[in-house]
């Protein structure tokens, strides 16, 4: 493809075509794969990019043009924000930085030649690959549903973009008096507090537009994230509104048919329903060998990411087994700096600080009623561990919960352009 012909297809010149990736000489005389240009990837590449000041190639492969964060999808679901305001796209990357970023599936890892083979056939070499490919889901567990089912019909949206567009399409359709059927995933998954955020948000909608209704949570699991602070929110703000039944009741997810979920121990019936998968890494890091049996990736080193399994491969954000971190944006970014500066010394021999990380879950029980739990961590051996903790009281007064919902409001304009500008 010529220039001038990609300048007529409206491309701009930064942003090169996988297919001519295996042509193009080295930017530099090392070069950085990054696959996944989520929370933990788009992070990476960006400050390997404007750290190595042109010492390191920096390529991104990155599947979509454009990524809707999961995180704040809930605020869009509850109708506190829009999609255009929770998607992002790369072109700050590329102009700002002279990332390399192409729109392909990676799908093949080969750890010998240190290559990447992508969706267009062609393929990229690497010094470093750092693998970043988020979630996949199990839905080998639950009978009657796979991806295409969540795609069309029933959307779990805990990947975000049109599958959240879909759940509130569905939510705005359904009868005043209808029930709004979750079944939260199974631990460890991404964003422990996100299944019943999500419940708080689409409490408020249904609370606003139609009152009758009710939100019905049957959980897997005994106890979760932010219990007492979700609990005090749902009974202040829509009393009678949302019962979660705990896995001792219900027991495991199994499987989904017409209006209905069945776990283990019974079946519910309900108008719009959003099951949630368990769930593994992303794809890539299976086919690459980067998973153990768990499904996830274990690391050798906290202080760099590298794979216990693939040498030469970093693996970090929600794919990554590394101790005590949740699955979170706000983790995957802070592990993307450290990963960032050990790529760094091992390509380059520049100095690495002492990894610190640090990790904060902001929670919109109602309007402008927010709480938060976090930590700071430090790397030990193959562990991230807790240094110290936090978390937000019941009882609070609501001139704090306003001033957190506000916190929130500036963390995600901070850490998204942290990401993406
Ligand atoms: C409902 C909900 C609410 C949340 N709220 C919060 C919150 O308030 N705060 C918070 O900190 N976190 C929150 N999270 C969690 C947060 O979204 C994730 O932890 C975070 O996105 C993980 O980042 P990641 O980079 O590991 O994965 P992702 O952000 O999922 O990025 C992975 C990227 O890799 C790409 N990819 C995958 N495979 C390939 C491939 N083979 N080739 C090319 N590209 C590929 C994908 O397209 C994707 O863009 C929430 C999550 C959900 C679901």
């Amino acid at each position: 493809m010529t220039i001038s012909r990609r300048r007529m297809l409206g491309v701009s010149a930064a942003a090169v075509t996988a297919a001519s990736m295996s042509s193009l000489a080295r930017a530099a005389s090392k070069r950085v794969v990054v696959i996944g240009g989520g929370a933990a990837g788009a992070t990476v590449a960006r400050y390997l990019a404007k750290d190595s000041k042109g010492d390191i190639d920096v390529v991104l492969v990155e599947a979509s043009e454009r990524y809707t964060t999961c995180f704040f999808s809930n605020w869009y679901l509850g109708g506190f924000r829009t999609m255009d305001q929770i998607t992002h796209d790369y072109k700050g990357l590329e102009s700002g930085y002279g990332i390399r970023v192409v729109h392909a599936l990676a799908q093949s890892v080969d750890a010998a030649s240190q290559t990447v083979g992508l969706s267009d056939g062609s393929t990229i070499e690497y010094d470093r690959l750092v693998a970043a490919p988020g979630i996949d889901f199990r839905y080998d567990l639950i009978d009657g549903y796979d991806e295409s089912m969540a795609d069309n019909e029933m959307p779990h949206a805990y990947k975000a973009g049109p599958q959240t567009a879909l759940l509130r399409k569905q939510l705005e359709a359904m009868d005043d008096g209808g029930v709004f059927l979750m079944a939260p995933p199974p631990n460890p998954y991404r964003c422990p507090p996100g299944p019943y955020e999500r419940a708080s948000t689409v409490a408020h909608y249904l609370k606003t537009h139609k009152p009758k209704s009710k939100i019905l949570i049957v959980d897997p699991k005994d106890k979760h994230s932010k219990q007492a602070l979700f609990r005090e929110a749902w009974e202040t703000h829509y009393p009678g509104m949302v019962e979660w039944l705990p896995g001792k009741e219900v027991g495991a997810l199994k499987a989904v048919r017409n209006g209905e979920i069945v776990t283990e121990k019974a079946s519910f019936k309900g108008q719009v329903l959003n099951p949630i998968p368990a769930q593994k890494a992303g794809k890539i890091a299976q086919i690459a060998g980067l998973t153990d049996d768990s499904g996830w990736c274990p690391i050798k080193d906290a202080s760099s990411f590298e794979s216990a399994l693939v040498p030469n491969v970093h693996v970090l954000g929600d794919a990554c087994i590394n101790g005590a971190m949740p699955k979170s944006a706000f983790s995957a970014n802070s592990q993307a700096k450290v990963v960032s500066q050990a790529v760094r010394k091992a390509l380059t021999g520049s100095r690495q600080f002492e990894p610190r990380f640090r990790n904060t879950c902001w929670s919109l029980g109602a309007e402008q009623d927010s709480f938060k739990v976090g930590a700071d961590y430090r790397a030990e051996g193959d562990k991230v561990v807790k240094v110290d903790g936090f978390i937000s009281s019941t009882g609070e007064e609501s001139s704090v919960r306003v001033k957190t919902a506000r916190e929130a409001e500036g963390w995600y304009q901070a850490i998204t352009s942290d990401m993406f500008s």
